[in-house]
């Protein structure tokens, strides 16, 4: 596991609390949701190079450091995933995004694929791939696969909440790729649900059940 990063602080921790509980609804889950995607998003980012430039300020020069251009490309994962992607786009606008569509087969619990639109020079970018609840591992990986298929290299993985397995899952199938993520839950139960976890994230962002 040691490819896992989870973030703490206390802005995030008290945000998840807020979106754990049964009683918050859909409005404020999203609101908190996008929150919680750029402090997670600051952190998946701190790596990114800079480069120093000549600027003049209104009182001197300087050479003050900016992004260098690694290009991004963020790709959530259908449907949950999109709840994290304008806070991540907050931070890094020019990003490109792609998606992926899967669904879980409700008796295997394997990732089903029923779309994907990735821009063509992936391989230049770094992925940052993005979906709510890492549970089984199984459509993470599956995304994943997904991506290095396109070229992708350099892939991350950003999520709200994490289970032991699928954390074990992932790092079996592409030990490379980092996953952030903002806690480290106990388990999943029999339906594939995480435990404590927060619930269906789709349901709970779109208010469908
Ligand atoms: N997907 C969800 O939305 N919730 C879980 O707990 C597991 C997978």
């Amino acid at each position: 596991m040691s490819q896992l990063v989870v973030i703490e602080h206390p802005l995030i921790a008290h945000k998840l609390s807020l979106m754990r509980s049964k009683d918050t609804p859909s409005v404020q889950f999203r609101s908190l949701l996008r929150e919680i995607s750029m402090l997670l998003g600051y952190e998946v980012l701190r790596d990114l190079p800079t480069e120093l430039r000549d600027i003049e300020t209104p009182v001197g020069s300087t050479r003050a450091p900016f992004l260098k251009g690694k290009k991004l490309v963020f790709v959530p994962i259908l449907r949950a995933g999109s709840g994290l992607l304008d806070g991540l786009l907050d931070l890094a606008p020019s990003a490109r995004v792609g998606h992926i569509g899967l669904y879980r087969d409700p008796a295997t619990l394997e990732a089903i694929e029923y779309y994907c639109k990735l821009p063509d020079d992936i391989a230049e970018r770094l992925a940052i791939l993005v979906d709510p609840m890492l549970a089984t591992g199984h459509s993470a990986s599956a995304a994943v696969a997904r991506l290095k298929g396109r070229g992708a290299r350099d892939i991350r993985l950003v999520c709200l909440l994490a289970a032991p397995e699928g954390v074990a899952q992932l790092a079996r199938a592409h030990p490379e790729v980092r996953v952030f993520t903002a806690a480290l839950d106990e388990r999943l139960n029999d339906h594939g649900y995480i435990v404590p976890g927060l619930g269906d994230a789709g349901d709970r962002l779109y208010g469908t059940k």
